[in-house]
């Protein structure tokens, strides 16, 4: 049974990495899907919660699994006893990106093979920061995160949105000085 790692920060988990880990699922006997515990990157959820966001979401898929990860990706696929790294590609955003790391991890292990995915068209434009904005401003996330993510975002952001309702409220509501 082949296992293929789905590593990433997923910060927070969207329908764009759900559609490339279930597409990844009916390709090989079990997915993991590998949560980066990156200390050094801005996250807005830390790794217990990234961890138990993703979990909640693939609660459906029964060959998918989550869990934390620290240091190189190519020694945790290996500890994994797996060869496969699953990455997504969005059109233009990714791919360079994609290439120098995939250049890099094929110097460190050359053993590891590297599968991606392509977006579906739908979730192209769909990525964990610009979620983050869209949740930050107040913005709909329907068909963007399962309910729960969306339910988490908003109540990280909830003090960041009521503070800007009362600020857009004086604004608005203080009477014009000078009529
Ligand atoms: P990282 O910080 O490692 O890029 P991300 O959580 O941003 O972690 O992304 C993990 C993987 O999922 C990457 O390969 C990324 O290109 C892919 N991905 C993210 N969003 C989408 C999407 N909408 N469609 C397809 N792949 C995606």
């Amino acid at each position: 049974m082949t296992i293929a790692v789905y590593p990433g920060s997923f910060d927070p988990i969207t329908n764009g990495h759900l559609d490339i880990a279930e597409r990844a699922a009916s390709l090989f006997g079990t997915v993991i899907i590998a949560v980066y515990d990156r200390p050094d990157k801005n996250l807005l959820f830390n790794v217990e919660e990234r961890v138990a966001l993703a979990t909640d979401a693939v609660a459906g898929m029964p060959n998918v699994s989550v869990t934390a990860f620290s240091g190189l990706v190519v020694d945790f696929i290996r500890r994994m006893k797996s060869g496969v790294m699953i990455r997504g590609l969005r059109a233009n955003s990714d791919f360079e990106r994609e290439f120098e790391m995939a250049l890099m991890n094929h110097k460190l292990a050359p053993d590891i093979e590297l599968v991606c995915l392509m977006t579906s068209a739908r979730y192209q434009f769909i990525s964990s920061s610009v979620i983050k904005e869209v949740a930050r401003l107040g913005g709909c996330l329907d068909g963007m995160v399962p309910q729960h993510v969306a339910t988490a975002l908003l109540t990280k952001y909830a003090d960041y949105i009521r503070d800007v309702e009362k600020r857009a409220a004086r604004q608005y509501n203080s009477p014009i000085k000078g009529a």
